[in-house]
């Protein structure tokens, strides 16, 4: 087992791929305390980690308040008195169906060869509400966690922070601008951190999926989906285990000489 006597902490392990990530590190030794914003995701998800033997915990909490944040660490601390593995992977994702609609449109027109007659028009409907609610979720969520891990693990002089950024992140996905800047900038964050933590034995590195089948993605138009599975040369949405298996490697001593790297599982999407 890779993880043996290890604690770690997964936010929006309530459902998709955090709760994946959670249920693969328990399989393989760790304790694995669960967040998300709704209380019966985590309840559930902890109740199947100790159904495999492992300690969970349950935290109901909105990654975005830092004061929310700084009580759930400080509770985890507590309890466990240490924490050897963060994964930031609560996310939200706004998706406006005439928005969907015109990248439908947009799609279509390029893959018969024709130009778009009229520019794609999507982001000047962005509102400041979702501007400011994607980037809190992600980047300030990211951020509040980071700051409260750091505090534990610099004190131990270890720990593993996974990042969870997208290809939005890396390539800009049309259509979805608050969040392309939300997951860039916390692959900057990633970077940044990274270089300073190591210096006390701590980790910090990111993923940068591709398009995995999980509820964040439950409303987007069956079209579009299809859509997007072919513009990766691998021709499919990956799933919750392949990017699990990407995060056991980096809460793993596998990644001993991986310090600030995106790892981008997605199927060739983005190369
Ligand atoms: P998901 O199934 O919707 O899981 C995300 C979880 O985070 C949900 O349970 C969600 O609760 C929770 N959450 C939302 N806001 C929160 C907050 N403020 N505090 C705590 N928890 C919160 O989505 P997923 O696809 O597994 O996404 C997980 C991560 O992977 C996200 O960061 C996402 O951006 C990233 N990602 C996903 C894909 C993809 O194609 N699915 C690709 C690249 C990156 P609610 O359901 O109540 O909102």
């Amino acid at each position: 087992m890779k993880l043996a006597q290890r604690k770690a902490l997964v936010t929006g392990a309530g459902s998709g791929i955090g709760r994946a990530i959670a249920l693969c590190f328990a399989r393989e030794g760790a304790a694995v305390a669960v967040n998300d914003i709704r209380r019966e995701g985590v309840e559930g998800v902890a109740e199947e980690i100790r159904s495999l033997g492992r300690d969970a915990l349950a935290f109901c909490a909105d990654v975005s308040d830092s004061v929310e944040v700084r009580a759930m660490f400080e509770e985890l601390a507590a309890q466990w008195h240490r924490l050897d593995i963060l994964v930031n992977n609560a996310g939200i994702v706004v998706l406006d169906s005439s928005r969907q609609q015109r990248l439908i449109e947009a799609h279509m027109q390029r893959l018969q060869g024709l130009a778009t007659p009229e520019p794609l028009a999507v982001s000047q409907n962005v509102t400041d509400m979702e501007w400011r609610r994607t980037l809190a979720v992600h980047l300030d969520g990211t951020f509040y966690c980071t700051r409260e891990a750091l505090k534990l693990m610099e004190a131990q002089r270890y720990g593993k922070i996974i990042n969870m950024a997208s290809v939005a992140g890396l390539a800009g996905l049309a259509g979805a601008a608050a969040y392309s800047a939300a997951k860039a900038g916390i692959i900057g964050l990633t970077k940044a951190i990274a270089r300073e933590a190591i210096h006390c034995g701590v980790y910090v590195n990111a993923i940068a999926p591709g398009f995995i089948d999980t509820p964040l993605l439950a409303e987007m138009d069956p079209a579009l989906k299809h859509l997007i599975a072919l513009q990766a040369p691998i021709g499919r949405f990956g799933t919750t285990d392949e990017v699990a298996a990407v995060a056991l490697y980096l809460a793993s001593d596998d990644s001993s000489y991986t310090v600030g790297q995106v790892l981008s599982p997605n199927g060739g999407f983005y190369m």
